[in-house]
């Protein structure tokens, strides 16, 4: 039986060999060691950049390398970058979350879950600690891909698509994404979550698009409930 099964393994490793997830290049399972070396590690850190998110981490610039391995991780299935892409995440969580109360990956909508059969958020939270990682958030409706919408559109489209699981009052929150751009989506989460009760919501990505953010505006667009001390 043992025998039956690595042999039909090694027909598909033939048929399919394992390839770069960057570059495409054949023998390896996630990404060659060449184009791990142009990953430049680099940490980019804003605060308040966004209406309801305090506070913002990422290790990579959302370009070249890592902007390939977002795409690879989101459209092409590349499950196995989820492992290896999420202990930057871990790196994020352990130098700048420690304190939190729970971890929640950005939800996708359960239609795109079926279709893309995983939510890349949820795949970069594999290596953090198991117990604090909880599905806090529902996205309620589908929403057009922010990836063909102008920053004003991204805020409009996304306005009032989660909800927030029951969450301890007070408690702090680190939202996981695969990439932090106009922050549209880490706002709207935010929102949810500070409205449901969180005293304070961190964002760690894997990459953040490089530019300068806007402050937060003094008084939120939206009312939020009175935090319990
Ligand atoms: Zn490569």
């Amino acid at each position: 039986m043992n025998e039956a099964k690595s042999l039909l393994s090694s027909f598909f490793s033939a048929l399919y060999p394992p390839k770069c997830a960057v570059c495409g290049l054949v023998g390896f399972e996630e990404v060659c060691p060449q184009c791990k070396q142009e990953l430049i590690r680099e940490e980019l850190h804003f605060i308040q950049p966004i209406a309801f998110v305090d506070e913002v981490w990422a290790f990579h610039a959302y370009e070249q390398t890592a902007a390939e391995m977002v795409k690879a991780l989101k459209y092409h299935r590349e499950t196995a970058l989820g492992q290896c892409m999420g202990g930057d995440v871990l790196d994020v969580y352990t130098a700048h979350f420690a304190s939190v109360d729970f971890i929640v990956p950005v939800p996708i909508h359960r239609s795109r879950l079926a279709r893309r059969g995983f939510n890349q958020a949820a795949s970069l939270c594999t290596r953090l600690p198991q117990a604090m990682v909880r599905e806090g958030l529902v996205r309620t409706r589908r929403t057009t891909p922010q990836v063909h919408l102008s920053a004003e559109e991204r805020a409009n489209n996304l306005e009032g698509a989660f909800e927030a699981l029951a969450i301890p009052k007070g408690c702090r929150v680190l939202l996981v994404d695969d990439v932090f751009t106009t922050g549209a989506t880490a706002s709207e989460c935010a929102r949810a979550l500070k409205q449901a009760g969180a005293s304070y919501v961190g964002v760690a990505c894997f990459a953040a698009k490089r530019r300068d953010f806007p402050v937060s505006p003094a008084s939120p667009a939206y009312d939020l409930p009175e935090a319990d001390q």
